[in-house]
């Protein structure tokens, strides 16, 4: 289902807050991807960053349905290894992915800035 990652992000109005949740009681199968992800962003103070990475790798991909939310905890691991410029180039990644709910985006949008990569054109409302 395509709103799964809105729906964790707490992006969606009400109607299709309803929507999702008749859709989960009974699909098991977005049941199990939605606790999935909760559980990878419960365990993320308790693992290693090389074990969020690992973790997350088949997730942070732009093809990925979770591409915002994994990607975005797969670059702070890697802030936590020091590896900041590759963090920034998954920021500006997940940013500039239409995909990706805004919210999320936004974050990444400043995170990316904030560790010197600008890519505020990637969200023409927030630039001007
Ligand atoms: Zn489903």
């Amino acid at each position: 289902m395509d709103s799964l990652e809105e729906y964790l992000a707490g992006e969606l109005g009400p109607a299709a807050l309803r929507d999702i949740e008749a859709h989960l009681s009974n699909c098991a199968a977005c049941r199990e991807e939605v606790d999935g992800m909760r559980q990878v962003s419960l365990w993320m103070g308790a693992l290693k960053p090389d074990q969020v990475i690992a973790r997350l790798a088949p997730l942070a991909k732009p093809d990925s349905p979770w591409f915002g939310s994994a990607g975005e905890m797969t670059a702070m691991a890697l802030i936590k290894q020091g590896k900041a410029a590759q963090a920034a180039q998954l920021f500006a990644a997940i940013g500039k992915n239409n995909d990706v709910p805004e919210q999320v985006r936004a974050r990444s949008i400043q995170m990316a800035s904030s560790l010197g990569v600008d890519v505020s054109t990637a969200m023409p409302q927030t630039a001007q």
